[in-house]
This record gives structure tokens, sequence and C-alpha cells, in this order.
């Protein structure tokens, strides 16, 4: 062991297993690091409250979800973007609104080395917006339809089904104010959670443009007013800085009071409520079961005229309050708010870890066994010795360009349990490449089933494999 490691390694061995400094000595910053270093291995880092890491067995149902996102929104010819993690923190103050829990409670707010104030994006619509401008998109061809999947960041509670960062596959339409543009938003998610077996209900409402809103919030706050006494405390706080929040309000002694409520859809233009009506109307068209629910509002700034969210639609029957999986709606002055053209648009966010967890449970019995069905190569690629290993790769790269999927392993050197793990994974052939063939040019496939072995030539092997998968297919 070098000297200086070794005098480390002394210094560590305390009682605690820290590294103790000796007497009289300041401790340099590299020793410090080197300290936290042997506690963090002995103690083992956390992962931070509210994270979540997706582990192996969680990777196939991303990679599925992704997949089906992807698909969808392509086929309604989405285009895909993305925008940074870290954007301006007054985006999103301006955007959604300081009274809202996402700006005042649960945004990543840092500075960074040149005092800019930054943030962890919260959600995606201004984000998007914001690159809207940025790019001078308002000069393509409109609508312009973007998606992404990407991560969120928000210091909520956590608790099942609301992480502090979680993803969301959103899709915006940006440049087009229409009933044809939310219904197909609506679409879109509709069928995104339905192709993945998700069978979801829509709930609908309409909170109008910025005048009808005015008007509907004077008169919802002196309805507040009177009822104050019965409200939540989180409630009564919410009368004076953002009324409509109280209608979000999951609290059960409000109920009675949200019910009695005046209802917005009574306050709307003439256009607002025509607008809604085509939504309404092309949803039925589309065959999109949704109900109307006159007390969605989703508390962000920047909504007006449509706003929706899409639950599960078995969720409403159990006892506990149903989690929305997504919503969205329609923000026609956001654009113009963050400084760009005059611009309508609308979108969706659908929460993936929810819908996740959706889609395990249709795959996992309720002892936690059963899972994905894997697609499985049917063939594994063994190799005897260094120089057989060394053969093994490029001829495995050969196959896959040709389409041909095979399992290897590189770290097993012996046959024997390379064969063994051939036999765990089903495979119905080995391939098998040993000194013999390495000098001679062949190559063994050997039927795992009956045993037999047929010595082949290397360059037939691409051929005889793809013989075996069309038999394979054809059985
Ligand atoms: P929102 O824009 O807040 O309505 O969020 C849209 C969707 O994102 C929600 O319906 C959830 O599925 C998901 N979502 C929002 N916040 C969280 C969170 N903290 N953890 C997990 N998913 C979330």
């Amino acid at each position: 062991m070098p000297r200086k490691k070794e005098a480390l390694r002394k210094k560590a061995k305390n009682k605690t297993g820290k590294i103790i400094p000796k007497k009289g000595k300041q401790e340099s910053p590299k020793t410090a690091e080197k300290e936290t270093k042997a506690v963090a291995a002995k103690k083992g880092f956390q992962l931070v409250r509210g994270m979540k890491d997706i582990v192996p067995k969680e990777g196939g149902y991303w990679r599925l979800v992704s997949t089906k996102a992807a698909a969808i929104a392509e086929a309604y010819e989405f285009v895909y973007a993305e925008t940074p993690i870290v954007e301006q923190a007054a985006l999103f103050v301006r955007s959604l609104g300081k009274g809202t829990d996402v700006v005042e409670k649960e945004m990543y707010f840092f500075e960074d080395h040149d005092g800019n104030r930054l943030c962890l994006r919260p959600e995606m619509t201004a984000a998007f917006a914001r690159a809207y401008i940025s790019h001078g998109m308002h000069s393509l061809s409109q609508p312009v339809k973007l998606w992404n999947i990407g991560p969120l960041f928000r210091h909520d509670r956590p608790q099942a089904g609301r992480y502090r960062q979680f993803h969301q596959f959103n899709c915006e339409s940006f440049g087009v104010r229409d009933p044809a543009i939310d219904a197909e938003l609506v679409s879109v998610a509709y069928h995104f959670l339905k192709d993945l077996g998700i069978a979801s209900l829509v709930h609908m409402n309409s909170i109008g443009n910025t005048e009808d809103r005015g008007r509907y919030v004077v008169e919802l706050t002196a309805y507040l007013r009177t009822k104050r006494s019965y409200l939540s405390e989180l409630s009564k706080k919410r009368i004076t800085k953002n009324p409509l929040r109280v209608l979000d309000s999951k609290e059960e002694q409000d109920q009675p009071i949200i019910e009695e409520a005046p209802q917005i859809v009574d306050w709307l233009s003439d256009e607002s409520k025509k607008h809604f009506m085509q939504v309404l109307e092309y949803l039925d068209a589309l065959n999109i079961p949704y109900a109307l629910r006159p007390t969605l509002v989703r508390g962000l700034d920047y909504y007006t005229d449509t706003v929706f969210e899409i639950y599960e639609a078995e969720g409403e029957t159990s006892s506990e309050p149903a989690q929305a999986l997504g919503g969205g709606g329609r923000y026609d002055l956001l654009v113009e708010q963050l400084g760009g053209q005059p611009t309508p648009g609308a979108g969706f966010a659908l929460g993936l870890e929810r819908v996740i967890s959706l889609v395990r449970k249709q795959y996992q019995k309720e002892d936690g066994t059963g899972g994905l069905p894997e697609q499985r190569s049917p063939f594994f690629f063994a190799h005897l010795g260094e120089q057989a290993r060394q053969r093994a790769l490029p001829l495995i790269e050969d196959l896959r360009q040709d389409g041909i999927l095979v399992h290897h392993n590189v770290a097993k050197p012996a046959l024997k349990s390379q064969l063994e793990l051939a036999n765990k994974l089903h495979v119905s052939h080995a391939v098998i490449l040993g000194h013999k063939e390495l000098q001679d040019g062949t190559i063994i496939i050997r039927d795992m089933a009956s045993g037999i072995q047929e010595i082949i030539d290397q360059k037939k092997l691409r051929r005889e494999l793809r013989k075996i998968l069309e038999k394979q297919a054809a059985s």
C-alpha cells in the first residue's frame, strides 16, 4: 500500500470510523473532502427526500410509456422539442402567478455565481412559451405543436404519487384559437392512456376570458365571505389571496360550500360559451367520455377558457380522493404576457409516475410477481477463452447490424457458467466459439432442448440464425 494511503488508513481508524486530523494541525480542504468521502462510504449516501430512482425493474415500464408517448404525439404531428431544466425564476412567477402554491411554496429557487435568480422548472408550458418567443416560432406555419417528456421539480410534501422530481408527457399547441385544437389535445391525452390500457374520464370546464373571470371572482369572493366561518383554515386564507383556489379544496368541510358556490359558466361571455360548447361537441364526435366539472379552475393564472383534468375512470369509485393523471387547458394570453406577439395556445401535461403506477398494476400480481413480458433473444453467444472472447465481439456486432440480437456475457469465463446462464434465459440455441472453431473458422450452433450440435462455417452464421428465427416465427 502506498505510504500516503497507509497514513490515511491509520488516521481513519478511530472508534467512529471518522478521520481525525493530528492535534494542533488545521484540517486541509483535501483532508476534509477525504473525510466526507470516508464517512459517506461507510454510511452510504441517502436518496434526497421526495426524489425517486428509476430502478431496473421499472425500466421497462418507462421505456414502454415513453415509446407510446412519442408514437401518439408524432401521429398527431407534434414535434419533439426540449428546453433546459434551469430557467429564470421570474418566468414562472410572471406566468403562473404570485398567489399560486407552485410559486409561493414549491419552486426550487437558487442564485448562480453571477447572481442570477434561477429555478428548476416546475412545469413545461411557460418554458415552451419562452422558447416559442426566443426562437421566433410565430414566423413558422401555425399551429406550432411541440411535445416532450422531461423532469419537473416542485418542493411539494412527498406522499404516494407525489415527488419533488417527477416527469410529465407534455403537448403544447401554439398559434391558433380553435375549439378543434382543444379537443385534439384532450384526444391525444385520452388515447395515450387508452393505448396503455388505462380507461380515463376527462373533467371539463371553461373559466372564460379575463373579464369574465374578473366579474366572477368578485361574485365568488362575496359569496365565500358570507360562508367564511364554515370554511377550513386554508380556504379562509385563500379568500383574499386566490379565491378560485378555494374551489380546488379537498377539505371535506369545504365541500358543501363549494357545491353551493356560484358557477363560473354563468359568467362566461357569449364567445367563450360558444367556444366551450364547440369543444364539447368535438369530444362527443370523438366518443371521448367526459364530465362537466363547474368547480374545476386549475389554479394557475395563465389559463383562459377551456380547462380539463384527466382521472382514471375507476378512480372515481375508490374512497381515497383520486389524484389527477394530468391536466391542461387554453392559455391565450400567456405568450403576450411573456413579451411575445399575441399568440393563443393550449396544452396538457400527464404525470408519468402516476401513469406508470397504473400500467404496472396491469402486469403485476398482488404478491409483487409478474411484470412486463420481456422480448428476449432466443440465442446465447458463448465463448471459450480469451481469443474467442475477442472474436465474439465483432461477430455479435455483425449479427446486430443484420437485426439479429444475441445474449452474451463477457464477465463469465467458464463455458459451463455461460451455458447455465443460457438455460436461465430460456434461449432455444447457444452459439459456441471454442479454440478449435477459432482455428478453422467454424462455429457451433447447439439446440438447447435436444443437445444436438451443428458445426457451421462462421460466414454462414447469420444465415443459419435467420433460418431458425423464421422457423420459430412460423411455428
Ligand atoms: P399539474 O400541472 O400540477 O396539474 O400537473 C399535471 C400532472 O403532473 C398531475 O396530474 C400529476 O400527474 C403530475 N404531477 C404534478 N405534480 C406532481 C408531483 N409532485 N409528483 C408526481 N406527479 C406530479
